[in-house]
């Protein structure tokens, strides 16, 4: 391959870079992956949204995820001492069929090792060339262009030309890092230690088997999530802060035992790996695109892990990406205003993902909904919020989504054009839109 130029390199094999390797080279496309670990490997980021089987069905992906017997997630129990959260209830429960005629009502909860593993394959089956223990290590640049990569395998150093490059790498961050160009999320400087428990029995589970639990508690919250019939992951997340003086070991002993619905569900079970601790994965970068080059998922921007949406906004941008590139070979000349487009996609849904974490965390969630309660029926408010703890985030038309924008306390991005439409279910997002025409709220 020394010596051509590919159409497309993409640094990173998680599901971002593997949706937009397979997307690339359906449509004919040259494209290398470059991973730098070998799979499977460890991933945390086990829960999906219902949107995201929505999103797999589109992709023509969603048999093969099936197949592959993963628990099937229905809903997400949102638990809240202080009833302040969600409609003054101390448990809510997100029934994804809930969300309105045509949308899928169930998903996944996956080990990352694997579901991963599946999605480069599918990368790989549809022509992709992926190489695995793959570590990108300098950008190569032609004037401003980046114009390939540097890479490091078998011990080796290797060179790849590219008229795009896309940076799947994740919280690596390759291009954000190289151009100094990521941004703490100051008001999210978060903490997580996990692990995973065998022997689950979901008799104990006083809510929904397969559900995710989400239980929030004065300093953080706790996550449980069933990954097989008896193995489930535990997590908590805190503020930075609450660290001083302890240990991971020791917040997370004191606080997953706060949550007594999930102390229920874990009865009988045992810890089945070491503890691990994730911390400062909340950032964005206001440049997401430039010369050669595309960001797309975690590498751009990660808001916090409390409503499950890390993976389909990283596989959303990621195919979304594709496309943009896949018209830019084609149109040459239209690559300022197609990666301009794709750079105000990106963050219109991260920027609806960041204020639903913000407004959560900030207890003002409730003050949303009563906005949006305004326009819409009591009735219709609960569809809209189960549709946007779903993955609603790029439609125009959820009346939360919209209350929860006009709030600039939660800008994360310098300001920018919104591209709305939802990338997942168009046709239903233009069916909204014609029914708000009709009942005169919109033209
Ligand atoms: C505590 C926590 C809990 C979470 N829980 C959830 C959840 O329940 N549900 C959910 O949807 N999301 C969750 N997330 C978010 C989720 O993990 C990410 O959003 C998702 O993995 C992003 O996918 P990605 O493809 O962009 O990046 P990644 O999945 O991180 O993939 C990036 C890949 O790039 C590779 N790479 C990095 N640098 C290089 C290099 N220089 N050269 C070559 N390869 C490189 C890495 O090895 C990696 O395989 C959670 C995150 C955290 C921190």
């Amino acid at each position: 391959m020394a010596g051509t130029t590919l159409d497309v390199v993409v640094i990173g094999g998680g599901p971002a870079g593997a949706v937009c390797a397979a997307t690339l080279a359906r449509r004919g496309r040259s494209v290398v992956v470059l991973e730098r670990q070998s799979f499977p490997r460890f991933h945390i980021g086990e829960s999906m949204l219902p949107y995201m089987a929505g999103l797999l069905e589109r992709l023509g992906l969603l048999d093969a995820v099936k197949a592959q017997g993963y628990v099937v997630k229905r809903g997400g129990e949102f638990i809240d001492p202080t009833g302040t959260k969600f409609f003054n209830a101390g448990v809510f429960r997100a029934d994804f069929s809930k969300q309105g005629d045509g949308r899928h009502s169930e998903t996944f909860q996956v080990e990352r090792a694997h579901f991963d593993q599946v999605m480069l394959d599918q990368a790989d089956k549809a022509g992709a060339r992926v190489v695995h223990q793959a570590q990108v290590t300098e950008l190569v640049m032609t004037g401003e262009r980046i114009t390939g990569v540097r890479y490091r395998h078998n011990g080796q150093e290797h060179e790849l030309s590219a008229s795009y490059v896309v940076d799947a790498s994740g919280r690596a961050g390759t291009i954000a890092h190289r151009f100094g160009l990521r941004k703490t999320i100051d008001k999210l400087r978060m903490v997580a230690v996990f692990r995973h428990y065998d022997g689950l029995d979901e008799r104990h589970n006083p809510g929904h088997e397969g559900d995710i639990q989400i239980g929030s508690h004065p300093d953080g919250w706790v996550w449980a999530i069933p990954l097989s019939q008896h193995k489930i992951s535990v997590g908590t997340v805190t503020p930075r802060a609450v660290f001083r003086g302890t240990t991971p070991q020791q917040v997370f002993a004191e606080h997953s035992t706060r949550i007594p619905r999930i102390t229920q569900r874990l009865t009988g079970t045992r810890p089945s790996t070491e503890f691990r601790v994730e911390a400062d994965y909340c950032y964005h970068t206001d440049q997401v695109t430039g010369p050669g080059w595309l960001m797309v998922g975690d590498s751009g921007c990660f808001g916090d892990p409390m409503f499950s949406g890390g993976v389909l906004v990283a596989m959303v941008t990621g195919a979304r990406a594709a496309t943009t590139i896949a018209q830019a070979l084609a149109e040459p000349a239209a690559e300022n205003r197609l990666t301009a487009e794709y750079a105000d996609f990106f963050k219109t849904g991260y920027d609806t993902y960041v204020r639903l974490i913000l407004s959560f965390y900030g207890s003002e969630l409730i003050s949303a909904l009563a906005d949006a309660n305004a326009t819409t029926s009591r009735d219709k408010l609960e569809m809209y919020l189960v549709r946007l703890l779903g993955g609603d985030f790029w439609s125009a038309y959820n009346p939360i989504a919209t209350a929860l924008r006009a709030n600039r306390e939660w800008d994360t991005f310098a300001p920018f054009t919104p591209v709305f439409g939802c990338p997942v279910y168009p046709e239903l997002d233009d069916l909204d839109h014609r029914e708000l025409v009709a009942a005169g709220r919109r033209t």
